[in-house]
């Protein structure tokens, strides 16, 4: 009880007033209808119209001014190594200015960027507990960093996957940047880690960088992992014939690229929207690498693979955001009760063609970010990296 007889709250509210449209991330109903968003202690608690909303008490308040409010992107192919900086590139800040391009969750496919990175089996699983454990304890900039993502080698047995797992480790980074090259030994191994509830993903394509190797569609199949990383290329794709069987045999999520071939890339969505499976497309930056760091990278995807694959701007971003939280079992990236107040609050580009934000991004342009929330905090606001957006949110309190 405080000096006014009133009980002390410690509920964190925060309230979205003036909202121009809210995206869902749900590609069978990709805008809710709505001014107003309410999270409690980090979730969301309701949306809706105003004047239908109790949203008095909010300890954090954001009048959106007509700007469109989407679930924060998510990245689902990173190569992060420590904290805010990347080896690879000699970066500091990336994590932060990715920020700035509305990507509130990052998914390791791998610290193969660490110098030095342990290839024997004790170190391997060594580095993968403490990037896990690293990225857990803390944020960059708020941002939430799935990492611990071991590379498999030659010679781990179940029980590795098995003491991983346990360990807290639940991703395998690319299958195909280690010494396991083939098939069968690979399908053995993601079927250990499937079994320990850990997610797999594949080097898809041709080698990456000197050292590495040709991923083809027959070994992507065999292997039989929960996402096919980079379907193409990172850099270099496969022949089209092989990218269309792979839509074609699997069920798994079809993960398209910045860094990749970006007719390929097309192709890929193409052939994912002719066989009803765009539900199983979603996107990455495969940033840090050769190609540098991308901190528009996912919204750059958005717009590109909407205006040439024909697809509405609003579905569009569902692979940027919705589709990845599926397939990943992510309790992000979806406007839906319960899952976290991660958002990306967008409007169209200054002086670009379109009558509104999804018909500019529809022609190819970027939008404007204006401010992102991540677990119901502010974290960002005009974003110092997309072109500015002609109107901005305001942070009330
Ligand atoms: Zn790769």
């Amino acid at each position: 009880m405080n000096d006014f007889g009133f009980w002390e709250t410690t509920v964190k509210k925060l309230v979205i007033k003036n909202i121009g449209q809210i995206l869902s991330g749900k590609l069978e109903d990709p805008i809710f209808d709505g001014d107003c968003l309410i999270a409690i202690d980090g979730k969301i608690e309701a949306w809706g119209y105003e004047k239908d909303m109790y949203y008095e008490g909010a300890t954090t308040e954001v009048d959106a001014h007509g700007v469109t409010l989407a679930p924060g992107l998510i990245d689902s192919h990173v190569h992060p190594v420590v904290g805010d900086y990347t080896p690879r590139q000699q970066q500091l800040g990336w994590i932060d200015s990715t920020l700035h391009g509305g990507v509130t969750t990052l998914i390791s496919a791998g610290e193969v960027h660490m110098p030095g990175r342990p290839k024997d089996i004790v170190g391997l699983k060594a580095m993968a507990i403490a990037s896990q454990r690293w990225y857990e304890n803390f944020r960059p900039s708020g941002v939430k960093v799935h990492a611990g993502a071991p590379v498999i080698e030659h010679g781990m047995v179940e029980e590795d996957f098995a003491e991983l797992s346990k360990a807290g480790v639940k991703l395998l980074g690319e299958v195909g940047l280690g010494t396991v090259k083939d098939g069968k030994t690979a399908q053995q191994m993601v079927s250990w880690a499937r079994k320990y509830g850990m997610q797999s993903t594949i080097h898809t394509g041709g080698p990456s960088i000197p050292g590495s190797g040709l991923i083809d569609a027959d070994m992507v199949i065999e292997t039989g992992t929960d996402v096919i990383g980079h379907i193409n290329g990172g850099h270099s794709a496969l022949p089209d014939d092989q990218i269309i069987c792979l839509c074609e045999s699997c069920s798994s999520a079809f993960e398209i690229v910045h860094n990749g071939n970006e007719r390929s890339a097309v192709l890929a969505l193409n052939t994912a929207r002719e066989l009803g499976k765009l539900d199983q497309v979603i996107l990455g930056t495969d940033g840090p690498a050769g190609s540098g760091v991308q901190p528009l990278g996912i919204m750059r995807m958005v717009a590109m693979l909407s205006a040439f694959g024909n697809v509405p701007a609003e579905k569009a971003f569902c692979f940027g955001n919705g589709n990845t939280a599926r397939q990943r079992e992510l309790d992000t990236g979806l406007i839906e009760k319960g899952f976290c107040a991660d958002f990306v609050m967008l409007d169209q580009a200054q002086h670009t063609p379109g009558k509104t934000m999804l018909e500019s991004v529809q022609q190819g342009n970027l939008p404007g970010v204006g401010m992102t929330i991540i677990d119901g905090i502010v974290r960002s606001e005009r974003s110092r990296n997309t072109p500015p957006a002609q109107r901005l949110p305001e942070h009330i309190k």
